[in-house]
């Protein structure tokens, strides 16, 4: 059977069958490939995109991955930390906007103690009941992680980065690939929803590495997908390097779609990034979730993870239209709702956790 037409009946591969595809991906295989994963995304959630309201609170960080240009040795980043009370207001200025999830997420910023995450999950949960919370914070521990979910945190962002451990031990200095995967199996454990994902045109990341990743998807099951190219920050070890495509990165999206259909899969602001229509090739290769900016402008471009990230000047209303003109210009229409993946639908998740959800 044709692989591509194997994938798509199975939602499966083996790790030989992945590297051959991504090795011999003719444009006509790649249209096919894109055409079969917005079929299975129509079939699982519809023509809809969902939106969420991203606030980078704090580019403070405890960690060194060697790509990223708020890591910690970066002695030029200009850092600064949002207030509970900041934060509060731009979840108000979203939830005005229609916005029915926010995603926190910072550097490993330990100022944010547990009892200050809580507090400010809490507050969050009383203002927006109807809204669901998403952080994406880094490594903690399973005590924070538990009390954090109590509190009312529904999902929790944490991309694994690259499932080889080798690539893994080389990027993340002082940093665990066991630690990172164990906090992974251990948030689903908890009852979290659970991002993973992986950066595309890492250096030394090969076919086969890119088949680990799209294995440990399918063997995780997560409900949300990241998946964005390398970008080179210039305050980075990486500045030299080449840096991920467009084009490999829709690749990637589209299989992850295949090998686990029921996946949450952003358009990444990377992809945008990198070109004008990045979101929109991703929308057609079958991600579903889009992520506009709702931190002040003020602090927007010190949260420069990679060179010449979009949106840095945009103010929140602006953002919002201009990324729902860009789901319709792709068929799509917006779906400003909570947007749970479809495992979590009301009747089957505890009646606490309900609320809101459509
Ligand atoms: N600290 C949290 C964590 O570890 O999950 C969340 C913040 S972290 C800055 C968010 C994501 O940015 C990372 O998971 C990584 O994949 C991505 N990222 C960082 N530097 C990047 C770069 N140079 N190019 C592309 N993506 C990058």
């Amino acid at each position: 059977m044709d692989l591509l037409q194997k994938l798509d009946e199975t939602n499966s591969l083996t790790k030989e069958e992945i590297v051959r595809l991504l090795k011999n991906m003719t444009a006509e295989k790649k249209e096919k490939l894109f055409d079969l994963a917005l079929k299975t995304r129509t079939r699982y959630y519809g023509n809809r995109v969902f939106m969420r309201g991203l606030i980078e609170i704090s580019n403070y960080c405890r960690r060194n991955c060697l790509y990223c240009g708020i890591r910690g040795m970066n002695a030029n980043a200009e850092r600064y930390r949002l207030s509970e009370s900041e934060i509060l207001e731009c979840c108000q200025d979203g939830y005005n906007l229609g916005y029915r999830t926010f995603v926190l997420q910072s550097g490993e910023d330990m100022w944010y103690t547990k009892e200050i995450l809580v507090g400010l999950v809490t507050r969050i949960k009383q203002l927006f009941p109807d809204a669901a919370v998403t952080l994406s914070i880094g490594e903690r521990d399973i005590a924070t992680y538990d009390a954090l979910y109590k509190a009312g945190a529904d999902r929790f962002l944490l991309r694994h980065e690259t499932a080889s451990r080798e690539l893994y031990e080389k990027l993340h200095p002082g940093m665990s690939y066991d630690d990172r995967m164990g906090i992974l199996r251990k948030l689903k454990q908890i009852g979290y929803q659970v991002g993973a994902g992986f950066m595309v045109g890492l250096p030394g990341q090969k076919e086969e590495h890119l088949a680990e990743d799209l294995l440990f998807l399918k063997e995780f099951q997560p409900e949300m997908i990241g998946i964005g190219p390398f970008i080179p920050h210039s305050e980075t070890p990486l500045k030299e390097e080449k840096g991920g495509t467009v084009e490999d990165t829709l690749v990637l999206v589209a299989f992850s779609r295949l090998l686990v259909p029921e996946a949450l899969i952003p358009a990444t602001t990377a992809l945008g990034t990198l070109s004008p229509t990045g979101r929109e090739q991703a929308l057609m290769a079958g991600a579903n979730v889009v992520m506009p900016n709702l931190t002040p402008t003020l602090f927007r471009e010190k949260y420069d993870l990679y060179e010449n990230k979009i949106c840095t000047g945009d103010e929140p209303a602006h953002c919002r239209s201009c990324i729902e003109r860009r789901i319709n210009s792709t068929g799509s229409i917006v779906d400003l709702g909570r947007g749970d993946n479809v495992r979590f639908i009301p009747e089957k998740i505890s009646p606490d956790k309900m609320i809101g959800c459509n």
